[in-house]
């Protein structure tokens, strides 16, 4: 059986500037924030073409601190309405609950699976105060439809960029400087990933970004002086490091899979299958998940582990039915309940190997659904 992604494969291609990265780190005696960070800092800042980027613990960390800034801030309350995507991984909403504010679930648009502007205009309401966009799978969501909502109703908009790293708009904008603030995860299987937790905050905001800079630190600028109630979400030396060498590689990658989910795109022809669509332009789109859509999803699924192709669903549950969030459970989202439900994962990453690409799209040319496979009851591979 295949993986659904390689990661020893992809972190091999970097093996011996990894090592020397590692070496470099222990033998400087200096491991929590220091010159590497303040170097990443540097070198993802300007990848995005953005004025800030803070380093913090992880992808939740980031969101969370831009809000918990927010609310230092005096730009968002205890209570205030932000408004999330329903079908996206439970993080994004967790941020919100963990700044002491409300996420209220929207819809996406069927054919894009992103947040639907429409919708979200419709969700405004006395207590919104902010809007999280979250470029899922890797597609930019509608951020020129977004901001001027955002703009209309006084409106903070933020990016879940835990997907997108290397995204650009149509205009040429990176994906970090689209919203008032960005977050990003690095978390191992992300299209930037450390080898271990990390992540970071993109604004254009002084003011935010040093306030995001004070609280990942325990509140203080100024050793053993706290201004606020901080927490501790610090990138360390090593994460960081790591994460230089990566970086490297990150708008190649991104091509990489672009021309993967071409191959995919042109060579799966199952009208069972539903293809997700292109970028457009095509920058916009760095195919973190390639994400189809099957009526007889669990049926496809079984086929193709049948024929060794290892899938994944993102996301089984929406948000509103978690247990966690039994709160939002009275909210009617049909769209988000339907994508649950139809959703499949197939395996796409830099250097995969071209034999898995083509079992990839044989397997799925060759699924002929629920009727065929009425007499035998195991799923099989023909
Ligand atoms: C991965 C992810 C996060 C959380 O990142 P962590 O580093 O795992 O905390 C948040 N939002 C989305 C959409 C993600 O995919």
């Amino acid at each position: 059986m295949h993986r659904f992604l390689d990661l020893q494969a992809l972190n091999a291609r970097d093996e011996a500037e990894l090592t020397d990265a590692f070496v470099r780190v222990l033998r400087s005696g200096w491991y929590v924030l220091g010159p590497e960070v303040d170097a990443f800092e540097r070198e993802f800042a300007e990848a995005c073409r953005v004025a800030h980027a803070i380093g913090v613990g992880n992808g939740l960390d980031a969101l969370t601190l831009i809000l918990k800034a927010y609310r230092q801030l005096g730009r968002l309350a205890e209570g205030t309405e932000v408004i999330v995507p329903d079908n996206s991984f439970v993080a994004t909403a967790l941020a919100v609950t963990e700044a002491g504010c409300v996420p209220v679930p929207v819809e996406p648009e069927e054919d894009s699976f992103l947040i639907d502007p429409q919708r979200v205009e419709a969700a405004i309401g006395p207590r919104t105060g902010a809007i999280i966009a979250v470029h899922l799978y890797g597609r930019l969501a509608d951020m020129g439809r977004l901001r001027s909502l955002a703009d209309r109703h006084g409106l903070l908009l933020i990016e879940d960029a835990a997907q997108a790293h290397g995204a650009f708009d149509a205009a040429g904008r990176s994906v970090g400087t689209l919203g008032d603030a960005a977050g990003f995860s690095f978390f191992p299987v992300k299209n930037l990933g450390a080898l271990g937790d990390a992540g970071a905050v993109t604004t254009q905001d002084a003011q935010l970004a040093e306030a995001v800079r004070r609280l990942r630190n325990y509140g203080s600028s100024e050793k053993y002086v706290h201004a606020v109630k901080g927490v501790n979400s610090r990138l360390d030396e090593l994460q960081a490091a790591l994460l230089r060498v990566k970086l490297r590689r990150m708008a190649d990658d991104a091509e990489q899979r672009r021309v993967l989910a071409e191959r995919y795109r042109a060579g799966i022809r199952n009208p069972l299958i539903g293809l997700p669509q292109a970028g457009e332009p095509a920058a916009s789109h760095v195919w973190h998940l390639f994400v189809v859509r099957c009526g007889q999803r669990d049926a496809l699924q079984a086929h193709l582990h049948a024929c060794g192709i290892p899938t994944l669903i993102h996301y089984p549950i929406p948000i509103h039915r978690q247990a966690a969030y039994s709160e939002l459970a009275a909210h009617a989202l049909p769209i988000a309940d339907r994508l649950a439900g139809e959703v499949l994962s197939l395996p796409l990453y830099p250097g995969m190997p071209e034999p898995l690409v083509e079992a990839v799209i044989d397997a799925c040319n060759r699924f002929a659904g629920h009727a065929s496979q009425a007499e035998s009851k195991e799923p099989t591979c023909h």
